[in-house]
Parts: structure tokens; C-alpha cells; sequence
């Protein structure tokens, strides 16, 4: 039998108890004959906690340390779960990300895979071992302690279920899959058998925090089948594969929000060839992502700029802006803090029409102002206050038919 990869989250390695019972599911698999490859995250809230840390030591820490230290949240998790295997009678090695290693470019915080070396990992299992790999973390090509971006132990499993040529990637989490919505703010929301990558990639950069993005992205690129399931049941969850022909004819599969970004507004921006460049190049430069953006028509050669960025950028890209809107001329710089992008995702966006003046009723008819409007081939944002996140998110999944039919009483 051939090699699957299993990853455990935060919530369901966040107690001793837990830590056991995921040791036990993975003995059952180990002992049907499967190769087990066990990738964990740090337990529920220990990686929040290491950032307190750090920020009592200095409010912008040294990222090469913080990485260092982030990475022993997960250090934790798998010495603890190769224990418990152990405890149990079975064989088992826990590996960091620099022990088997899983190479990632240099960028602190945020570092991309670049190669994964399986040579160790084989010869444990080959040996009759549970290998259990900490998340989130690699090293670069100088031996730094990488790590790869919050939620990043999804992508350390798909990366090693690439690499090792895994049967499936299974992701356990604290949700029975993947829903039409966030279950825990929409109580109607509806669990999907399966969803195409695609969808799934628009989800998971649209605020779906139950996959993370890079995770999906890879899936894509090596086909490697994703399940995600919950840690605490036996359900199947779902599927996450490559697009069919029937997926088509739901036109909205799933809706997203993202509280995690802010606004900001230069007025009275000069209107001329190479202004974009100029505004945009200081925050480029810093490693600022900028998501929508939205220039107005120009009246007298003069227009307003809006744009958003993740919030915890938010002051230092107002702070750049504001120097160059003076270099420029522009009259003002404003900032928002207090939005929300909701987001409707679909492959059938392709072939129907219509789709977003019904998003734009729906949002209408509960008086929700629409601030900026960005839409792809397959996905629809609005920005909106953020005090209607909640209530939009719900209006939507029902305005598109996504609410589950009411229980039956019984
Ligand atoms: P883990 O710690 O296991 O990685 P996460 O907290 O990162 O778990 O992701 C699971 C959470 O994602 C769920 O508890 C749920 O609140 C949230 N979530 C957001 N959107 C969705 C969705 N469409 N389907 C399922 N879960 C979602
Ligand atoms: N422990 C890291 C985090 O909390 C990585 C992960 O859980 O996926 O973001
Ligand atoms: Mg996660």
C-alpha cells in the first residue's frame, strides 16, 4: 500500500487528550498497511502565543528570530505525538522541516517551497515508522529556520504529498470539510462533497481560512487530491480535484468575507501617465500586497485612488503614501479600517449571466452600501462596512440557494 499524508490543525492536536486520540487514528491506518506521513500544526494558540512574545521583546521583532522561535510551536506538537505513537507500541520519528529537509527561499514569515528532499522520510517508513513532520517550516539555502506564512502546515502536507507521490492528502481540521460558507458565522451553510481547485484557490485567497492558498496552489499544479475532513468524526469530508463538466451548473458554489484588509484614499490625484507607478513603487518595494484597486474617472485631469492592503500593513502603507501624495500634489490621503470584502465564487460565473446585478440586489434590499466592486471569471468582492460582514455573508447564501433545507421535526 502506498503513502498517505495526514495533517492535524492547531484545535485538533490543542490538548494531551486530543494529541492521543490523533495518535490512535493514525496507528489504525498504519496497521491497514498504509506508509503514515503525520503533519502537525503547533497546538491551538501557541503560535499566537510565541508572536506575544516576541512583541513584549520589541513591537517590529527581528524576523529572523521570530521565525525561529514561531517554528517551535510545531517542534512541540509532533515531539509530543511521536511520544504518545511510542507509548502506544508503535514505531515512530518525528522530523523538523530542516531534518528532512524542506528547502524554502529566504523570505521570513513567508517563505515559498522550493524543494522537498524525501530521502529521510522513506527511510523511516521503510523502516516500519510513523514519520511525523512539524508544519509551517523549512530552511534556505544558508541553514535558516524558515517559516512559510500563517496556516502554512496545509502546504507542508500537500508539499510532501507531491513529493512522496502520496495516494491523498488529508487534511483533518475542526470542520467536517468544506462548506458553502464559514459554518461557524452562517448557520445554514452546507458542506460540499467536492469543489474544483479552482474554486477552492479563489476561496482560500478570498478569506476561507480552512484551506490556505499555497496549499490549494500546489495541490493544483502536482494533482495531488485533497481531503478535508474533520478530526473528530468518522464523515467523509470533501474533495477537492480537478474541474468536471457538471460542476458548471451551479453557478455560486461558495461565499467568502475577509476582515482582514483596509482602505485607503488618495483625493485629487494628479491624472497623468506614470502616476500609478510612482504611488504604487515605495509600497511594492516594501513587500506590501496590494489587492483591489480603484481609480475614478478623471474630471479637470484630477481623480481619486482607492486601493486595499492586508490591515496589519495598513499604517506603514499609509505612512508611505502620504509622503509620496505630497511629492505628487494630491490633496489628501484617507484610511478605513473598518471594512470587509464578501465574495461570491463560482466555475458557472462562466457561462451565466446576470450573476452580479443579483449580488447587487441582494446587498441592496438590506441596505448595504457597496464601496468598491472587483470581479474575476469565476469570483465576484464588494467592499463593504464592516458591521454588515455577518448579515451580508448570510443574505447571499441565500439569495444564490445555498441555505440547507430546515432539519426535518422529528
Ligand atoms: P486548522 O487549525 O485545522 O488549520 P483553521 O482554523 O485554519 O483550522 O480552518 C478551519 C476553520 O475555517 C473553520 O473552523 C471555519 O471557521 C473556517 N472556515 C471559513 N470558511 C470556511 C468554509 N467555507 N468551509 C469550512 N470552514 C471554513
Ligand atoms: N501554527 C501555524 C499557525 O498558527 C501554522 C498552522 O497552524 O498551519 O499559523
Ligand atoms: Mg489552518
Amino acid at each position: 500500500m502506498g503513502v498517505i499524508v495526514q495533517k492535524y490543525g492547531g484545535t485538533s492536536v490543542g490538548s494531551i487528550e486530543k494529541i492521543k486520540a490523533v495518535a490512535e487514528r493514525v496507528i489504525e491506518g498504519h496497521r491497514q498497511g498504509h506508509k503514515m506521513v503525520v503533519v502537525l500544526s503547533a497546538m491551538a494558540g501557541q503560535t499566537d502565543g510565541l508572536i506575544d512574545l516576541a512583541h513584549k521583546i520589541s513591537p517590529e521583532p527581528d524576523l529572523r528570530e521570530l521565525d525561529v522561535l514561531m517554528a517551535t510551536g510545531e517542534q512541540v506538537s509532533v515531539a509530543l505525538f511521536a511520544m504518545a505513537v511510542k507509548s502506544m507500541g508503535y514505531n515512530a520519528c518525528s522530523l523538523l522541516g530542516f531534518q528532512v529537509p524542506i528547502h524554502t527561499d529566504a523570505l521570513y514569515g513567508k517563505a515559498r517551497i522550493q524543494d522537498v528532499d524525501t530521502a529521510r522520510i522513506m527511510r523511516e517508513l521503510d523502516q516500519g515508522r510513523i514519520v511525523t513532520v512539524a508544519g509551517f517550516q523549512g530552511l534556505d539555502s544558508d541553514g535558516n529556520i524558515t517559516t512559510l506564512g500563517r496556516g502554512g502546515s496545509d502546504t507542508t502536507a500537500v508539499a510532501l504529498a507531491a513529493a512522496l507521490g502520496a495516494e491523498v492528502c488529508e487534511i483533518f481540521t475542526d470542520v467536517d470539510g468544506v462548506y458553502t460558507t464559514d459554518p461557524n458565522i452562517c448557520p445554514k451553510a452546507r458542506k460540499l462533497d467536492k469543489i474544483s481547485y479552482e474554486e477552492m484557490l479563489e476561496m482560500a485567497s478570498l478569506g476561507a481560512k480552512v484551506l490556505e492558498i499555497r496549499a490549494v496552489e500546489f495541490a493544483k499544479k502536482f494533482n495531488v487530491p485533497i481531503h478535508v475532513r474533520s478530526t473528530f468524526n468518522r464523515e467523509k469530508g470533501t474533495m477537492v480535484v480537478p474541474e468536471t463538466k457538471d460542476m458548471e451548473k451551479i453557478v455560486v458554489s461558495g461565499i467568502t468575507y475577509n476582515k482582514n484588509e483596509a482602505r485607503i484614499t488618495i483625493k485629487k490625484v494628479p491624472d497623468r501617465p506614470g502616476i500609478a507607478a510612482q504611488i504604487f513603487e515605495p509600497v511594492f518595494r516594501s513587500g506590501i500586497v496590494v489587492d483591489m484597486i480603484v481609480q475614478n474617472t478623471s474630471e479637470d485631469e484630477i481623480t481619486d485612488l482607492t486601493f486595499t492592503v492586508p490591515k496589519p500593513d495598513f499604517h506603514r502603507t499609509l505612512k508611505l503614501v502620504k509622503e509620496v501624495a505630497r511629492d505628487i500634489g494630491a490633496e489628501a490621503v484617507l484610511g478605513d479600517e473598518d471594512i470587509a470584502k464578501v465574495s461570491i465564487i463560482g466555475v458557472g460565473m462562466r457561462t451565466h449571466a446576470g450573476v452580479a446585478q443579483q449580488m447587487f440586489k441582494a446587498l441592496a434590499k438590506e441596505n448595504i452600501n457597496i464601496m468598491m466592486i472587483s470581479t474575476s471569471e469565476i469570483k465576484i468582492s464588494c467592499v463593504i462596512e464592516e458591521k454588515y460582514t455577518e448579515l451580508a455573508v448570510r443574505t447571499l447564501h441565500e439569495a444564490f440557494g445555498l441555505d440547507r433545507e430546515a432539519e426535518p421535526e422529528s
